[in-house]
Order: C-alpha cells, then structure tokens, then sequence
C-alpha cells in the first residue's frame, strides 16, 4: 500500500476540529490588531530564497524542496513565509498606495529535515509581517501578537527570550568579534564541521548552532560584546520599555541569532517546555534591509511565525482538554423507503437553515440508525416509520432527556430550531 511521503502527517478529523479552533481564535486576534490575511503560492523561484534567506543558510544550503519545472525554471517549495510576502508586497504596489501594511498568513512550509517529534517536512506556520515601519512599538505589539496565540491556544510554560542583532554595520562588527574570539583558539577544533566554516563565512550562526560541543564552545568564548551602534542600542531600549508597558516578560539572550540572513535588530524566540530538542515554538525579528534588498523602498519591518504542528505536540503534552466533539445538531432516523425519501428532503430544508444534520447511508436498522446518532452526538433524532408517514408527523427525541414530542411534517424546521436554541 503506498504511505503517505516521510516527514508529512495526515491531519484527520478528530485533530482537525483543533486546529480550526486555534486557526479560527487566532484569525479573530489577528483581526483585533488590525492584520490581515495574504495568501501567496506555494512555490516560488528558487532564486527568491537565496537571495533573501541566505545562501549561506542550512534552509537554502540543505533543506529546500528546489526542482526544475518542465520549463527549465528553478522553483522552490516555500521554506518559510515573509521572502514571499515582501515579493507579492513589493509585486503589487502594495506600498504605493499605503507604506505602512500589516498582513497574517496560516499555511504549510517544506523544508528537508531529518524528521523527529515536532519537526516535519511539511510543516504549519501562522505568521505575521508588518511591513513599512521602523517604530520600536512594533516589535513590542509583534512579541505581544505571539504571545496571545500562544495563551488563547492554552499554551502555559514558555519563554520569551530577546536578543538584538544591530544593523548591517552592527552584524558586521560583531561577526569581526566573534571572529577574533574564536579563531586562535585550540577549542576551535571541537566545533562541528557547519560551525568551522561559519567561523570563516557566517560567524552569527556559530551562537545557535543545537551540537552540545558547540553551545559549549560558543559559550565559553562568547558571553556578551558591544556591537551596537548608538541608534539601534536606543531602539533596543525602547522595544524593552514597550514590553515593559505590556508587562511581558523576557529574558535576554546574546545567543538567538535565528537562522535567517534578513533579521537585523530585534530578533526573538519563544520556547516551550515538552518539546525536547525542538523546543521553539515561535520566533521573528525585524528585518529593515528585506525591503530595499529585493527593490523595493527604504522601509522597515517586523513579524514572526509559530509552528502550528509544535504547538498541538505542546499542547497535548500539557494534557490540555481542548477535543471537544463537533457534536450534530440533529439525525434522521427512518423505517422503509417512503420514509427515507421524506426525509432526504427534509434533510435539505434543515441544512438550508444551517442546520447541522445527516442521516443513515447503509441500509441500517433503526436500532443500528440510533446507535450511529449516539456515536455522532446528535441531540436531536428525528424518528419517521411508516406510521408518521400516514400521519404527515415525525417523533422528534431529545438524546439527553430522553424526552419525545410528535411533531408536524410543516413544523419540524421552526420545532428543530426551537430546539436548538
Ligand atoms: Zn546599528
Ligand atoms: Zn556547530
């Protein structure tokens, strides 16, 4: 039999139900914060990525899902989402008719990683970008949208932490840092081989490398440096004092560095207990070059993305009781066929007026029929035999006391309705 690809997940109805509700609370907060939905294709030119993410980066250098089309075109399955929406912003004249844009996006992202828990070839994110603003209130308000979908899901235990990468000058200076931290020393030799070259081409990524002989490395080389310039140490002050006026709490860190090429400045994480390795559930920046590196204006920009996948493993490891059923409003339960007609159609004037009802597709009994209701938590059956039928009357049973009324054929929508309420 052939299985689904490694690395992708079927999502089945009883999980479904979960993520629409996180989906749909979340669209409703985004909505509150003024964002709005953009929903860009799947694929793109390959080149979009390097350019953007980094051809430096273990996202463009490994995981990408990257084929050549029919006609000889480089094309990518999306690794993240903001390259592709700074293109369609950019694209489409978006900022000639207002600079200042806040849009979300929920969608699947590709990217070819060993799979494990948590971490899937295609995976989920919700995100947001915030496009055309330098303001330090922004990043606080991105930080605070992160965090009210993580607790309006039911997420507990996480943590912010902060760090800020200073602009392209700033990232330059500290790379020189870190380099000359590094380089003469004997302990160089235990890094991994990803880190021994970044020492030479992307020093940056050395702070976020997950090898334990790394982290060990990189921590006992590198605790804290001055790299910022006066104007993005003011602007990491201000983003602190915004979050102070929100009361989040943050823990500094000098090593979040995030994976990604575009970040300047702010750069965050948010970390959730259960998740093992793979603990970041959700993490952005700013990214003020982004915009004019691809053409576009001098402007710039904020957002983050959350892995829908890691948040439904942190919150089932929490033991959150969020697998409420679906319940159906109502179920047609028929003897003989003039019955079954009857209610065929009965069942679409009910779904007409939205609503949720269904009926008995395998020739059932009506003992088989009612334990199918009860299986799909109906609370309402309709019974219709052929005595109901003579009389023009259906007997209407409320599954949770039990009790039955006969009702009027003519009157059964506005009594179901009735109901109902
Ligand atoms: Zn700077
Ligand atoms: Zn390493």
């Amino acid at each position: 039999m052939i299985k689904a690809i490694r690395g992708t997940k079927d999502i089945l109805p009883d999980e479904s139900r979960r993520w629409q509700k996180i989906e749909d609370e979340s669209r409703g907060i985004l909505n509150t914060f003024g964002y709005n939905e953009i929903r860009t294709p799947l694929i793109e030119e390959t080149g979009l990525f390097v350019k953007t993410v980094g051809e430096d980066t273990d996202i463009v250098k490994k995981e990408m899902f990257s084929f050549v089309d029919r006609g000889q075109r480089d094309i990518s399955l999306r690794p993240e989402g903001t390259a592709a929406i700074v293109r369609a912003y950019l694209e489409n004249n978006l900022y000639k008719a207002q600079t200042f844009q806040k849009f979300f996006y929920i969608g699947p992202m590709f990217r070819a990683e060993r799979p494990q828990a948590g971490r899937l070839r295609q995976f989920h994110q919700i995100g947001i970008e915030a496009i055309g603003s330098n303001h330090p209130a922004l990043d606080a308000e991105v930080i605070n949208i992160l965090i009210k979908l993580l607790e309006a899901a039911g997420l507990k235990n996480y943590q912010l932490k902060l760090n800020n990468l200073g602009c392209r000058e700033d990232r330059k200076l500290l790379s020189k840092i870190l380099k000359e931290a590094f380089s003469k020393r004997p302990t160089v030799r235990l890094l991994c081989d990803d880190c021994k070259r970044r020492l030479k081409a992307n020093p940056l990524r050395m702070l976020d490398c997950k090898n334990e002989n790394c982290k060990r490395v990189v921590k006992g080389h590198f605790k804290t440096a001055e790299y910022l310039c006066k104007d993005c140490k003011e602007h990491f002050d201000e983003v602190i004092r915004f979050l102070n006026l929100l009361k989040i709490p943050y823990l500094a860190d000098p090593y979040i560095v995030r994976g990604l090429d575009y970040y300047t400045r702010t750069v965050f994480e948010v970390t959730a207990q259960n998740l093992g390795a793979q603990n970041a559930i959700g993490a952005g920046g700013r990214y003020d070059n982004l915009i004019s590196d691809m053409g576009g204006p001098k402007l710039g920009a904020c957002g983050f993305a959350l892995g829908l996948d890691r948040m439904m493993l942190a919150l089932t490891a929490n033991e959150n009781s969020m697998s409420e059923k679906n319940g159906l409003a109502l179920f047609i339960a028929t003897i003989g066929k003039t019955a079954y007609d009857k209610a065929f159609s009965l069942l679409n004037e009910l779904r007409n007026d939205k609503i949720s009802c269904d009926i008995d597709y395998e020739n059932k009994s009506l003992k088989s029929q009612m334990r199918a209701a009860d299986k799909m938590e109906a609370r309402l059956v309709l019974i219709i035999g052929d005595d109901e039928i003579k009389r023009q009357e259906a007997v209407l049973r409320d599954m949770k006391t039990k009790e039955q009324t006969n009702v009027k054929f003519t009157g059964i929508v506005d009594m179901v309705k009735a109901k109902l309420e």
